[in-house]
């Protein structure tokens, strides 16, 4: 028998496993122009949060009682489809089962032979897309700005502030063990890590590590740490917000000091941005990312977790940092 995970009630507050469930169906048969897929590696990532609630979104909700999808890398053990053969290895937003098939439609092929292959769901997949397009296109760093990342040591954040390093600029990240900061600076060459679960005064923190204040503000968390970083832009800065996990699973809306007078009074640019919308760039973006890592320039972490039924569980652990890069479940 297949096994699946389906969403059986959506979370309130932090998710539990037992807003999962394991089901079993029969073993799914390719039919004409369908391949049959063998789920090798499964993408755990913190927007899945977004869609296990029934509310307005970019994506819309996952439907209960129905498996909860993800990137996942795939390997193709049947074909009826002319553009796949067996062996295969591909991507695609998939179902969270053993085997599934699919018509060939939105999966891409891709090279064991140039990376491994849980690299595509991270540093070479859409984390890493989204590091360098959010960085390029809101944030645009130039040689010499301080650039000050939150989530550093995360599957986006560690991207950003090695691309930081590389354009130029005095990197600055923010994450949430001694581990992680010290790796941040070990590994990925940042100039200040500050670990903002150990630091009572994140505002002098942050204005003791950025003594010229802050021109590129990359936000993954939101939340307190965002306020803090906020004291100290600069004239002109630019503050790409990917995401704001601090706040996925609240179950009222937090309030902060209100940025508007901040924004104005220093001309500073916020924008939020969703990584699908810059699909025409992903050639261009995959192009530079593998270059970077086949040169030694950009390395990665990730935290395998191994087990088709650890999947739920590794999701709700990114909620408590227990990842080290891209969280990804080896099956
Ligand atoms: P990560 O690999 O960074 O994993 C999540 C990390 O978030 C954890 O390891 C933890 O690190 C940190 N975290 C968890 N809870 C909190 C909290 N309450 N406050 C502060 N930090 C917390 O995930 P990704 O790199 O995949 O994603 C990072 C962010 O980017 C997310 O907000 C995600 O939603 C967003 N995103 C946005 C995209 C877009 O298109 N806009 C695309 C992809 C991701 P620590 O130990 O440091 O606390």
């Amino acid at each position: 028998m297949n096994k699946a995970i389906i969403l059986v009630n959506r979370p309130v507050g932090k998710p539990t496993v037992d807003n999962f469930k394991f089901v079993e169906e029969e073993n799914p048969v390719p039919g004409e122009g369908q391949v049959l897929l063998k789920t090798l590696y499964v993408s755990v990532d913190p927007y899945l949060r977004g869609r296990m609630s029934d509310t307005k979104s970019y994506v819309p909700p996952f439907n209960l009682n129905e498996p909860v999808k993800s990137a996942i890398i795939a390997e193709v053990t049947a074909s009826k489809n002319p553009d796949f053969k067996s062996g295969d290895f591909v991507t695609g937003l998939l179902d969270w089962k053993e085997f599934q098939v699919a018509d060939g439609k939105g999966l891409k092929k891709v090279d064991s032979d140039a990376a491994p292959l849980s690299a595509y769901l991270g540093v070479l997949g859409m984390t890493g897309l989204t590091a360098y397009i959010g960085l390029n296109e809101i944030g645009k760093p130039k040689a010499g700005e301080t650039l000050v990342v939150s989530g550093a040591a995360g599957a986006v954040g560690s991207v950003v502030g090695q691309i930081g390093k590389i354009l130029g600029c005095k990197v600055i990240g923010l994450a949430g063990s001694d581990e992680k900061t010290d790796m941040l600076k070990s590994k990925f060459g940042l100039d200040e890590a500050i670990n903002y679960k150990t630091t009572t005064d994140m505002k002098a923190a942050i204005g003791a590590a950025a003594p010229d204040g802050v021109d590129v503000y990359f936000d993954n968390v939101g939340g307190e740490i965002s306020d803090a970083v906020l004291a100290h832009v600069n004239q002109f800065a630019r503050v790409p917000i990917c995401g704001a996990i601090s706040s996925y699973n609240d179950t009222e809306v937090s309030m902060g000091p209100r940025v508007q007078s901040i924004l104005v009074k220093t001309s500073t640019l916020m924008q939020g941005f969703i990584v699908s919308n810059y699909s025409s760039q992903f050639p261009e973006a995959t192009k530079q990312l593998t270059a970077w890592v086949q040169e030694g320039k950009l390395s990665y972490n990730e935290t395998v977790v191994n087990g088709f039924d650890q999947i739920p569980q590794a999701f709700i652990d990114l909620f408590e940092g227990k990842n080290d890069g891209k969280m990804v479940v080896k099956i």
